[in-house]
């Protein structure tokens, strides 16, 4: 694949960079998002952030070999590491990884996110991990999308700063998306209900507090899920 042939889940990532952009695009991988959005005339300046050699050196090829070296840096390091101060970056994106890795990322250099104005990320999964801190280090939710592509099912929430009230069901869910309720949101939770209820259905019966807490956090988050759909 090449940039110009990007997956539609990253389409969906980049709608979200506004023109004008400094962007660092962490766990960049073939550094396809930040081509991309160079091609398209929408960015000003990337950053394309690796901390494993061989996609970093991917990176490095693509960006050279779409002519993008005078736009895209590529830059090794661990998560937001590779931001400085000068870079005057306006955007984040981390896209492709699981909530709780996109929350730790944050989490480690949440002085660098700090400097971007706006944060797009698309966890594969656990998306509440990243609503979780969000809430934690007084970042709101501005939009949030949920799509299907190749039967897998991705959510991207964009984050601007200011503060926000989420509730347990709306950390879980979405506050936007559980709104919404697309068909695509439907399917996705209708599929973790019938998942949970096999898990639930299963739980040997046991006095063990473990697996009774197991149980009760499944019988409620398939409450919350009933309680929108
Ligand atoms: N962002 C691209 C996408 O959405 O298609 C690539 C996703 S790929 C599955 C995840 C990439 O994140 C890998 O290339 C991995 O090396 C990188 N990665 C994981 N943890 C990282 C971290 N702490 N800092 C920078 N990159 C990281």
């Amino acid at each position: 694949m090449n940039s110009e042939q990007l997956s539609e889940r990253l389409k969906q990532v980049g709608s979200y960079v506004r023109p004008g952009a400094r962007l660092a695009d962490i766990g960049s991988d073939h550094a396809y998002l930040p081509c991309y959005l160079a091609h398209q005339a929408i960015i000003e300046f990337a950053i394309a952030g690796e901390v494993v050699k061989g996609p970093f050196q991917s990176a490095e090829r693509q960006v050279k070999s779409e002519g993008l070296t005078d736009t895209i840096e590529v830059r090794m390091g661990d998560g937001l590491d590779v931001v400085r101060a000068e870079d005057a970056i306006s955007e984040i994106t981390i896209a492709g990884m699981g909530g709780p890795l996109i929350a730790k990322i944050l989490e480690r250099g949440k002085v660098k996110a700090d400097l971007a104005e706006r944060l797009i990320l698309q966890p594969n999964v656990h998306a509440r991990a990243i609503r979780e801190w969000a809430l934690q280090n007084n970042w709101k939710i501005i939009a949030e999308e949920i799509l299907e592509e190749n039967e897998k099912i991705y959510e991207i929430l964009v984050l601007e700063k200011g503060l926000m009230e989420l509730t347990d069901q709306q950390k879980l869910l979405g506050p936007l998306l559980m709104q919404d309720k697309s068909l695509v949101f439907q399917k996705k939770w209708n599929r973790e209900v019938v998942e949970w209820q096999r898990i639930v259905a299963n739980l040997p019966t046991t006095e063990r507090p473990d697996v009774q807490q197991k149980g009760q956090e499944l019988e409620q988050k398939i409450q919350y899920v009933k309680e929108v759909l």
